[in-house]
C-alpha cells in the first residue's frame, strides 16, 4: 500500500484508516463507518455508500442505478475539504449516533453542513440509517 494520508483527514495513512473498510472489512464503530463513508464520497466509491446504508431505511433507494449515479455526480462535483467530529459519539447496543461537520464546497461555494447521524448494527455490521441537521 502507498503512504498516502487518508481522505477523511484523520492524518493517518489510508491503509491504517478507511482503506481496509472500503476493501470490505467491517467498521468497528459508527465513527469509523462515518469516516469511511466520507472517504467513499470523496473518492467516488459509490458502491460502498450503497453497501453501508441500512437496507429499507430512509436513505435507501430501490433504484440502485439511479442511486449510484446520484452518488457519483455528487462526488464528482463536490470538493471534500475536511471532516470534524462535533460531539462525543454515543453507542448503545446496536444503535449509535455521531455528530460531525463535513466541510464541502461546490463551484467555489461553501456547502458545509453539520449532521447528527444514526447508525444501526445489522448482523454485526454498522450501517448508516439516517441523519438530521444539527
Ligand atoms: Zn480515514
Amino acid at each position: 500500500m502507498s503512504g498516502r494520508r487518508c481522505r477523511c483527514k484523520s492524518r493517518k495513512l489510508v491503509h491504517r484508516c478507511c482503506g481496509p473498510l472500503l476493501g470490505g472489512a467491517p467498521a468497528p464503530t459508527p465513527v469509523a463507518l462515518m469516516r469511511s463513508r466520507y472517504t467513499a464520497y470523496a473518492t467516488g466509491a459509490a458502491d460502498y455508500i450503497v453497501h453501508t446504508t441500512t437496507p429499507g431505511g430512509p436513505q435507501w433507494m430501490e433504484d440502485r442505478e439511479a442511486w449510484l449515479e446520484q452518488i457519483r455526480t455528487f462526488a464528482a462535483t463536490t470538493r471534500f475539504e475536511g471532516l470534524r467530529i462535533v460531539e462525543a459519539p454515543t453507542v448503545e447496543g446496536d444503535e449509535g449516533f455521531v455528530t460531525f461537520e463535513a466541510r464541502l464546497s461546490r463551484q467555489g461555494r461553501d456547502v458545509s453542513f453539520v449532521e447528527r447521524s444514526r447508525f444501526v448494527r445489522l448482523d454485526g455490521r454498522w450501517t448508516y440509517h439516517s441523519g438530521e441537521p444539527a
